[in-house]
């Protein structure tokens, strides 16, 4: 019993050991994978509900290892996050999509792609060199900011309410759009909405996933896209995998429809070779 309890403990302390080098390793392969730009772009087409024009873009980021495969955002991009990544993952993101319109800028005018929205992450939105970062890298690039928007979650604005407002305002002031992604998952505080300079609220995918089905689901999505409206926002549905899912949001006067269903985050090419309007069976 006594060598059990030993090789238990060590067998444990080993795991969380193996758990700490793993992430330390991962850590190590990102930073060299961002030294050497390996990580790519996708973008998922967003599409009109109502004429299935596509309308916008978002931006996710990819990372292929060798060693590893796809490894997924939920993960590298926390990791980033921690370990102070995130700067570099963000400016290549940024980068590769100004590049992008810069390039491509007559093809995605004519395909109705006119902004490509991007992620913030918290510590890249409350990072002081942000707005003169953006303002740099789109003169760089050329770029109008009215084709950029970027997408910021609840929970960050609601860290330090007063300074993101600052910051959204500037983000604005640079001709940028804002939406606030995975909307009814934070403690939405519709005091606080009301006050953001935002342009576009995006229901978070828990909440589409089991409509029709989950009746709940269905109000709470009626709900939002009705008040969104009376805020003056667009709606963008994230995660519309089905034909009913995009009929019931499209007959609600949800604006926008991001999901499976339209088409997957692809590779910025890929793009290029859509169709504007989207046939669906
Ligand atoms: P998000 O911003 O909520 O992005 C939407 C996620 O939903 C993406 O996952 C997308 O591939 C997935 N998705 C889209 N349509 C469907 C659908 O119909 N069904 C299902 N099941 N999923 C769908 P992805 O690309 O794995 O990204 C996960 C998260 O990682 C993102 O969630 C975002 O929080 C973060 N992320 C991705 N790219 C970036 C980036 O460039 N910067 C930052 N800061 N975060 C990023
Ligand atoms: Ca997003
Ligand atoms: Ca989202
Ligand atoms: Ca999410």
């Amino acid at each position: 019993a006594k060598s059990m309890g030993g090789n238990t403990v060590s067998y444990y302390s080993s795991d969380l050991d193996k758990r700490i080098k793993d992430k330390m390793r991962l850590e190590q392969k990102l930073r060299v994978a961002l030294d050497k730009r390996l990580l790519e772009v996708y973008i998922q087409p967003i599409y009109d509900a109502a004429t299935r024009e596509m309308i916008k873009g978002e931006a996710l980021v990819r990372w292929m290892d060798p060693e590893e495969g796809f490894i997924s955002p939920e993960v590298f991009v926390s990791l980033a996050e921690e370990s102070g990544l995130i700067y570099d993952l963000g400016s290549l993101v940024l980068e590769k999509v100004c590049a992008y319109l810069h390039e491509h800028e007559g093809k995605l005018h004519l395909l109705g792609m006119r902004t490509i929205a991007v992620n913030l992450s918290a510590r890249q939105f409350f990072a002081s060199q942000l707005v003169t970062y953006i303002e740099a890298t789109f003169k760089q690039y050329q770029i109008d900011p009215k084709q950029i928007e970027f997408e910021l979650t609840e929970s960050m604005v609601m860290d330090d309410v007063d300074q993101a407002i600052d910051i959204m305002r500037a983000i604005r002031n640079l001709g940028c759009s804002l939406s606030i992604d995975d909307f009814g998952t934070g403690y939405s505080s519709l005091s606080y909405l009301k006050q953001f300079p935002i342009n576009t609220l995006k229901i978070d995918r828990s909440f589409i996933k089991d409509i029709p089905e989950d009746k709940n689901d269905v109000e709470i999505a009626y709900t939002i896209i009705a008040m969104a409206h009376n805020l003056g926002l667009t709606v963008v549905a994230e995660g519309v995998e089905t034909k009913e899912q995009w009929q019931l949001l499209r007959d609600k006067n949800c604006d926008y429809l991001q999901g499976y269903y339209f088409a997957r985050p692809m590779p910025m090419s890929d793009v290029l070779m859509l169709d504007n309007v989207i046939n669906l069976l």
